[in-house]
């Protein structure tokens, strides 16, 4: 049986990372719908291209020794981690220093034509090593700022090229072993290589499941909890309440007469509406409270650790608040009132009970003519009688 040679090796190692990041872009242009770009995209994939020309000139220079006029594999590395910052820039969203760090990649191509071999290769590492090292400051600061590991994967991935600079410089300059300087260069540029495009494609994918689980969770329009988001949100404290035996209580809140605001002021002045309620009711709310947008113009707010007595007075507080005065939307004022459901549970973890209960009070409350507050006491019934309509 033949051996392998080192030859075949490198031939089988190019060719794996070209086919799995090449496997990676198909994927990243398939979750990519043109409603909702992917930031960076385009610029990662001519980075892709970019660096498999380059490798192909290196390969070329290297394996066949074809003469070159010009070192054009250094050209290619030094444009090649250019455009990663431009791509890394484009992902994060800052275009900050790309003019100068532009005029920095021009000026260290074109000096290929009057620099030597060994000056060219100072040259090449010290701007592929500023280039990845401001590639790998914006991936980190973005991961950092969006939680997102893949980003991290991508900044390490482009600091380990930083790291290989030296080590080369050390090789070529000190220990004056090309073939070792070459190498490490090597090693540091396709494993820098691989986790920036592994970073990319866990960013991207990381990103997309954020999306996905706040389209499950919130409103859209409010950025509140949706039901399933309030319950999620809730089913940490319930258990806790339950198993200590504190009371929960909950409030369901209801905009009066709320198709006549639709009617009498347009539609969008309906959503204004809903927007400042749901802005008031976060207001109003405390940090352990929980509020979300249950229905079109109804809310829920969930009070852990607050007895019936306690949320009626937070209900009454929000009723007086929202009824005096009336909401300015767009040049007019709008005369809102609410209705209000309140109820309590202790030693059970049952929203659906909660929020059946304040949903029957509610019902009292708006029975009642609207603008007021009516509570549960799991049974027997009490509707305040609290009424300042008149
Ligand atoms: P009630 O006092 O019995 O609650 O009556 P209401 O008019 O307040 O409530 P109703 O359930 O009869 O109508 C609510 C309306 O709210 C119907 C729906 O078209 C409208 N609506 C639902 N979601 C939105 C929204 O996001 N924006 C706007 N502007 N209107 C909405
Ligand atoms: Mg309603
Ligand atoms: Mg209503």
């Amino acid at each position: 049986m033949e051996l392998i040679t080192s030859q075949d090796w490198a031939t089988i190692y190019l060719g794996l990372i070209f086919l799995i990041t090449g496997a990676h872009m198909v994927v990243l242009y398939l979750l990519n719908s043109g409603g909702n770009p992917i930031p960076g995209l385009g610029l990662y994939t001519v980075y892709l291209m970019a660096a498999l020309l380059g490798w192909l000139s290196y390969a070329l220079k290297q394996i066949v020794d074809i003469p070159m006029p010009v070192d054009v594999p250094s050209v290619a590395a030094i444009l090649t981690s250019y455009i990663l910052v431009l791509a890394a820039g484009a992902r994060a969203g800052s275009t900050r220093g790309r003019t100068l760090l532009g005029l920095l990649c021009a000026a260290a191509c074109f000096s290929v034509f009057f620099l030597s071999a060994e000056r060219m290769f100072v040259v090449q590492y010290l701007a592929a090593g500023l280039f990845f090292t401001c590639t790998g400051i914006l991936a980190l600061r973005r991961a950092f700022q969006r939680n997102n590991v893949g980003d991290a994967i991508t900044g390490v991935g482009a600091l380990l090229m930083t790291l290989g600079v030296p080590v080369a410089f050390y090789q070529a300059l000190v220990a004056n072993n090309e073939a070792s300087a070459t190498t490490a260069a090597f090693v540091a540029y396709s494993w820098a290589y691989v986790l920036v495009i592994i970073g990319f494609l866990a960013s991207v994918v990381i990103e997309y499941q954020q999306n996905l689980d706040q389209l499950n969770t919130k409103d859209p329009m409010t950025r509140l909890l949706n039901r399933r988001g309030l319950e999620s949100a809730l089913h940490t404290p319930l258990a806790q309440a339950a198993r200590l035996r504190l009371p929960t209580s909950a409030i369901m809140i209801d905009i009066d007469s709320f198709q006549e605001i639709n009617d009498n002021f347009g539609h969008d002045s309906g959503d204004q509406v809903i927007l400042q309620v749901a802005s008031f009711l976060q207001q109003m709310s405390r940090g352990s409270d929980v509020v979300a947008r249950t229905d079109g113009e109804e809310f829920l707010l969930v009070l852990p650790h607050t007895d019936l007595e306690g949320a009626r007075t937070i209900a009454e507080r929000i009723r007086i608040a929202i009824a005096e005065q009336p909401l300015p939307v767009d040049g007019q004022r709008i005369p809102v009132t609410v209705s209000m459901g309140v109820a309590s549970i202790i030693g059970e973890e049952s929203l659906d009970k909660l929020s059946q209960d304040a949903d029957r009070a509610l019902q009292l409350a708006r029975r009642g003519g609207g603008n007021r507050v009516a509570s549960v006491e799991s049974k027997p019934v009490h509707l305040s009688t609290v009424n300042l309509e008149s």
